[in-house]
Order: structure tokens, then C-alpha cells, then sequence
């Protein structure tokens, strides 16, 4: 789960991180309101999306007047922003955070993130920040560093030396980083999250070190120790059919393509999604509906997949194991019922209850497209969609 920076921040400030002052805004009188509490005379208008890049966007400025704040945030409130994480889409900006103005020496980049090779958190630092940490990976990859932590142990003050190093500060800012490491990290272990980016931390101008944005991802499957986390979610930010799909506890991740996909394991989904590809077209989405999934959850997720107005196609790819293939036809069967079937549908069932399966499908009345094996069915799959 992602969620918004000023959510990041003040997460991050009650683990003792330094981060600037400010506060989350709705409308532009919030606007208003936040900056004269704030105090000053310069603050920074951010939109709050679940991306970055906003800055190149245009979705976030430094404004030195009051009439230039409300001149900002009357702009950014409901805009589409669109940067290079959003893609072309972009995502309408429903929220800013008003900040008070930080005058910058230096623009810095540190992250943290899992680490599944070395199973530790590792630390990946660049002098490069402030730009797409991308771009500097790509054109000049030694100008980042990143070593991993010891689970056991924690930072070590040596952690910190190397990163002073690598960031090129000393004195009294390779102080404030002893203790910028093991709050940062704390924050991360504690919180269980699986990303926290910093892009930029900077050294301000009287030599503080401060986290100017920040990034944070929560691993889902912990989210339920943390009740405190998960009220921060913003739903608008994700897709209806995934928040619908995880309301069933189903695996399920949208895509762009036009051939809806309803498979069961991990495995097979992603086999599913690359023979698609290989006869030529996108899959919409990944779902895997688990191994004993109820007859209920089948319907939930073959509703899921047909209210998508993008599927121009549905290809159903079972492999009874644990899950049997009638309840995948009774719960295909009962969805059409429901919902309808305005495209067309391949099948495919193979191993446990398979003839029953068939035999559910066949006497269902509906105009099923039978397949017999993985590439039978993308071949039809495909075939039937672009004849449609
Ligand atoms: P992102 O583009 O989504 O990563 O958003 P950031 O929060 O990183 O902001 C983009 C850039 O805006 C930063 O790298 C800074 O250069 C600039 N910026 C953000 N806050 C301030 C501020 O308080 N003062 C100044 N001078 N620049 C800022
Ligand atoms: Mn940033």
C-alpha cells in the first residue's frame, strides 16, 4: 500500500526524522489557512498524488506570496498531472500539502528498501537528488552506492560513515546522518514497509539535513498489525477493480491490454499472460483466484473482469489441483447469469472435476468457446477478439 508524502512525513517525524513543517490541504482556502499557520513568507504548494516527478509535472512550486499560493492551488487542485510514474493518463490531484519553504544547499538521494537477494534492507545513496534516480541508475551508475543492513544488528555507526562518504558530507552533517540512519531505518522495520525514498534529502542552507520528499510503500500482507497505517489508505489513488479484488482476497492486478484473464496460481497466470503475448495481443490484467477459492469468490472475480469496459475478450485457464473446475463453472456460470456476457469466452479446464466442469458450462446455455490446452485457448482467445 502506498501512500500520500505528507502521510510519509509525519510517520517518519514521530520516529524522530527531520522533516519540514506543513500541512494537508483540500480546498484553497485549506491552502490559505495552512500557510498562515505555518507563518513565513515562503511556502511550497505540493500536489499529493501516488507518484513522483510531480515537480517536472508542474505539480509542485515554490511561492512567495499569498496571492501567488492561492494562484497555485486554485491551478493544481483538480488537475490531471501527469509525470512519468503516473503514465499518460496521469492522476487528478484531490489533495496538496503546504509547506513551509526550505532554502537549499544541496539536493541529496537515499532510499530504503527490502532487499529480497540479501533478505536485509539495503540502503541505496547518490549525491545525485532531487532528479530520477532512473536516469542517474542508467547514465551514471557509479555515482550510487548501496550496502544492506544486518537484521540482527541493526546500523552500525560504520553505516553511517559510509553513507557520510558516499554523500560527501562531513562534521556536523555527517553527525546529524548517525542519527538520520537509525531513525530512518527504525521507521522501516517498524512500520513494515517495503520502500522509503528519499529524492531529495538536503542540506539546507544553515546545514541542516532534511527530508524534502518522501516515498513510502507498506507491505500488505503486515498491514493488519498496523491499523494506524492502513486508515491512511487513499482509495481514490488505486484501481476500483483492485481495492473490489482485494475485498475478496484475490490476487488480482490491472493491466492494459484487452484480454481478461481468470487463472488459477501464480505460476500459470503469468504462463497465461505470456502466451497471450506471444499470439500477439495484451492481457488486461493478472488474477489468480488462489487454490480453494469458493464459488462465491470465482463470481466475484469473473464480475470483476467483465465489468471492465477494456476486456474485448475473457480466457478462462483453469488447472484443477486444490481448486476443482466446477466450482469455476458453477462460478463462471453464475456471474454470466448476473452479469451478462457481451464478449467473447474461451475456456479452458483441466485435472480435478474437469468433466463435471464441462458438463456445468455445456448444459449453462451459454456460447463458451471450449479450448485443450494453454495455447489452444490463447490462440482462440485471441482469434475470437479480433474478429469481433
Ligand atoms: P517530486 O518531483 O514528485 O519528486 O517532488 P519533490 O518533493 O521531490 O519536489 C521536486 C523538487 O522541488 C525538489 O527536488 C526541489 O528541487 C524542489 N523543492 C521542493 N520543496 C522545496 C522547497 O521547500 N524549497 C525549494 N527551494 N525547492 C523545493
Ligand atoms: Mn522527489
Amino acid at each position: 500500500m502506498n501512500i500520500h508524502e505528507h502521510q510519509a512525513k509525519a510517520v517518519l517525524a514521530k520516529f524522530g526524522v527531520p522533516v519540514p513543517r506543513g500541512g494537508a490541504a483540500f480546498t484553497v482556502a485549506e491552502a490559505v489557512a495552512a500557510a498562515e499557520s505555518l507563518g513565513g513568507s515562503v511556502w511550497v504548494v505540493k500536489s499529493q498524488i501516488h507518484a513522483g516527478g510531480r515537480g517536472k509535472g508542474g505539480g509542485v512550486k515554490v511561492v512567495k506570496s499569498m496571492d501567488d499560493l492561492k494562484s497555485e492551488a486554485t491551478r493544481m487542485l483538480g488537475m490531471t498531472l501527469v509525470t512519468h510514474q503516473t503514465g499518460p493518463k496521469g492522476r487528478e490531484v484531490r489533495r496538496l500539502y503546504i509547506e513551509e519553504g526550505a532554502a537549499i544547499a544541496k539536493e541529496l538521494y537515499l532510499s530504503l528498501l527490502v532487499d529480497r537477494e540479501t533478505s536485509r534492507v539495503a540502503v541505496v545513496a547518490s549525491t545525485e537528488g532531487g532528479m530520477d534516480i532512473e536516469e542517474v541508475a542508467h547514465a551514471t551508475p557509479e555515482k550510487i552506492i548501496t550496502f544492506s543492513i544486518d537484521p540482527a544488528t541493526g546500523p552500525w555507526p560504520h553505516h553511517a560513515q559510509t553513507l557520510a562518504k558516499t554523500l560527501g558530507l562531513k562534521g556536523e552533517q555527517a553527525k546529524q546522518l548517525r542519527t538520520l540512519l537509525p531513525a530512518l531505518y527504525k521507521a522501516f522495520t517498524q512500520t513494515d514497509m517495503s520502500l522509503l525514498e528519499v529524492n531529495p534529502l538536503i542540506v539546507t542552507n544553515d546545514g541542516m539535513l532534511v527530508v524534502l520528499d518522501a516515498k513510502v510503500s507498506f507491505d500488505d500482507s503486515a498491514l493488519y498489525r498496523h491499523p494506524d497505517l492502513a486508515a491512511l489508505r487513499d482509495e481514490s489513488e488505486e484501481d476500483a477493480k483492485e481495492i473490489e479484488a482485494s475485498k475478496h482476497d484475490l490476487s488480482y492486478i490491472a493491466l492494459d491490454g484487452e484480454i481478461g484473464c481468470m487463472v488459477n496460481g501464480a505460476g500459470l497466470a503469468m504462463a497465461t499472460m505470456d502466451i497471450i503475448k506471444l499470439y500477439g495481443a495484451e492481457p488486461a490484467n493478472f488474477l489468480d483466484v488462489g487454490g480453494g477459492a469458493s464459488k462465491e469468490k470465482v463470481t466475484a472475480a469473473f464480475k470483476i473482469i467483465t465489468a471492465d469496459p477494456s476486456v474485448k475478450g475473457i480466457l478462462v485457464n483453469i488447472f484443477g489441483g486444490i481448486m476443482r473446475c466446477d466450482i469455476i463453472a458453477e462460478g463462471v456460470v453464475a456471474a454470466v447469469k448476473e452479469m451478462g456476457l457481451k464478449v467473447p469466452l474461451v475456456v479452458r479446464l483441466e485435472g480435478t472435476n474437469v468433466e463435471l466442469g464441462k458438463k456445468i458450462i455445456n448444459e449453462s446455455g451459454l456460447n463458451v468457446i471450449a479450448a485443450n490446452d494453454l495455447s489452444d485457448g490463447a490462440q482462440k482467445i485471441v482469434k475470437a477478439v479480433r474478429a469481433a
